[in-house]
């Protein structure tokens, strides 16, 4: 067995959240180590976010020119996907190559291996037949594979995730999408957009069942709008497919279409991280961290793992976090000197070999005692990009009175709105805001429009930092904006 290698940290998983761990520690003067499977980045640029909204931003230009009959003059669209796919392609993914965020990472002082990592005993992370000891931390930023239920006859076909529909360069004359959340919705409303013939089939009785019931209302017509065909209520049952044709069966109805999209969440492969190895539980769905991303002593976890939202910006939020306390952990364990020089920091001794200077590496973080951030996801924001966009902040109407809050609701809609009067064609959304009538402070909001996501942001601002209602109501705010609509839903509160 090969003798383990004494570093500081070890990062495993390089998607967005540990990629930012392993690059703000190494530039800390910390000696990392940071593991990758597939590509440094992670789902975000290479098959998520940035080749999702490339495709989006492509379709609502369709979509807006589609508008010019009703506004001005005529235009006549002739869509083509090969430049988008040309645009993903040789922009966002460099062919699916990640050679610039590897340098990116040796350029910060890290050092990049490739492989799965797993625990290997306390302190220890295996690569093949490298083993690292860390003396510091362990970090997992492993993120989330597709979620693909286990429904007959599926697995056996070459059904799509967002990786196939991402890298497409032809798309197929029609799609089935299985899976009405967020991806499925932005995805479908694409593909439509450039003429598949697109069905969407939802188990549970809405789209966006996470969000408000408006909101899926909005989307739902949206998207009927672009040609979209929507089922909910429908539990895909058997799915076959004959070489050439994908067909899924469900009670007596059959759904058929050239592709298949599963879009049906996505989990934690925490199977595969050596836990037992430390005593931590793997049959969670998640890995369970506390407010300072701690999964057990000199562990933490960052990103989509963690299950505190899918979302880039919630790992980069927790990676702040995480960078923040290895280093407070490093200089609180500075001069507790293991004489054997070996000991890893999971014990609680750190090794004398270290790199870091205490005070350099509190600087870094901005991390003095004491002043380590705690993860707090009250305004945690969400945006579905579709056309118009959902922008959602904190709690749903019904996760409020789950609660037991004292519910305000207003809601104002956004086509009867000055601008979205002017706006007119694609006008549709509305602001619904939730209160705490006790606390009167709003607890969550949601923003349905052509800029839904965008007129999100002054909502997030007053669940965040709980901005009395009364000081909103006394806000100006510019005319003719969308973001007036708040005003109009503010003074809708009962
Ligand atoms: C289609 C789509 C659209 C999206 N759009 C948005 C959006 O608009 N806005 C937004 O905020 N979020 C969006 N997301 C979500 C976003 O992509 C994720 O939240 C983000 O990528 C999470 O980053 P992460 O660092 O947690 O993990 P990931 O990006 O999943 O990266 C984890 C990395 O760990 C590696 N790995 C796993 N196990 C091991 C191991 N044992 N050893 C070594 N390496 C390992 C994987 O190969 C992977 O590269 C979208 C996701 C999808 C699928």
């Amino acid at each position: 067995m090969a003798e383990p290698e004494l570093v500081d940290v070890v990062v495993v998983g390089l998607g967005v959240g540990g990629e930012e761990v392993a690059g703000r520690l190494a530039e800390a003067g910390l000696s990392v180590v940071g593991v990758e499977r597939d590509l440094v980045g992670g789902e975000c640029p290479y098959w998520g976010c940035i080749p999702s909204k490339m495709m989006i931003r492509a379709g609502n230009a369709l979509a807006e020119a589609r508008r010019v009959n009703e506004l001005a003059g005529s235009a006549q669209v002739q869509p083509d996907f090969a430049p988008v796919a040309k645009r993903i392609r040789k922009e966002a993914t460099d062919n699916w190559n990640d050679q610039v965020a590897v340098d990116r990472l040796i350029e910060r002082g890290g050092r990049f291996v490739r492989g799965s990592g797993r625990l290997d005993g306390p302190g220890r992370v295996r690569v093949g037949e490298q083993v690292f000891q860390a003396r510091h931390a362990i970090v997992f930023g492993t993120g989330t594979r597709p979620s693909i239920p286990p429904i007959d006859g599926l697995a056996d076909t070459p059904y799509w995730t967002n990786h196939q529909a991402t890298e497409v360069d032809e798309l197929p004359e029609s799609l089935l999408v299985l899976g009405g959340g967020a991806i499925g919705l932005e995805l479908a409303q694409v593909f439509a957009r450039f003429g598949v013939r697109v069905t969407m089939l939802e188990a549970l009785d809405r789209v966006l069942a996470i969000e408000e019931p408006e909101a899926s209302e909005v989307t739902a017509a949206a998207l009927r709008a672009d040609g979209v065909e929507i089922h909910t209520g429908v539990k895909a049952e058997r799915v076959s497919h004959d070489g050439s044709t994908f067909t899924v069966h469900s009670g007596d109805d059959t759904f058929t279409a050239a592709r298949l999209l599963v879009v049906t969440g996505r989990k934690a492969q925490l199977e595969e991280l050596g836990l037992e190895t430390v005593g931590v539980d793997a049959s969670h769905r998640y890995l369970p961290v506390d407010n300072r991303m701690v999964v057990t002593d000199g562990i933490w976890a960052v990103g989509d793992v963690t299950g505190e939202g899918a979302f880039t910006h919630i790992a980069m939020y927790q990676a702040a976090i995480v960078i923040a306390d290895v280093l407070d952990h490093v200089r609180h364990a500075k001069g507790a000197v293991d004489p054997s020089g070996t000991a890893n920091m999971v014990g609680g001794a750190m090794g004398a070999a270290s790199a870091v200077g205490g005070t350099t590496a509190a600087a870094g973080a901005g991390g003095a005692a004491g002043t380590v951030p705690r993860a707090d996801y009250r305004a945690l924001p969400r945006v579905t990009f579709t056309d118009p966009e959902v922008g959602a902040v904190g709690l749903t109407e019904f996760q409020a009175r789950q609660r037991g809050i004292h519910v305000q609701v207003g809601f104002a809609p956004l086509t009867t709105s000055a601008r979205g009067w002017i706006h007119k064609t694609g006008n549709e959304g509305f602001i619904k805001l939730i209160a705490d009538a006790d606390q009167g402070v709003l607890v969550g909001a949601t923003s349905v429009g052509p800029a839904g996501g965008e007129v999100l942001s002054g909502l997030v601002v007053a669940v965040h930092a709980a901005v009395p209602l009364s000081q909103l109501r006394h806000m100006i705010y510019a005319y003719p904006t969308f973001h007036r609509a708040i005003e109009d839903a503010l003074r809708n509160l009962r």
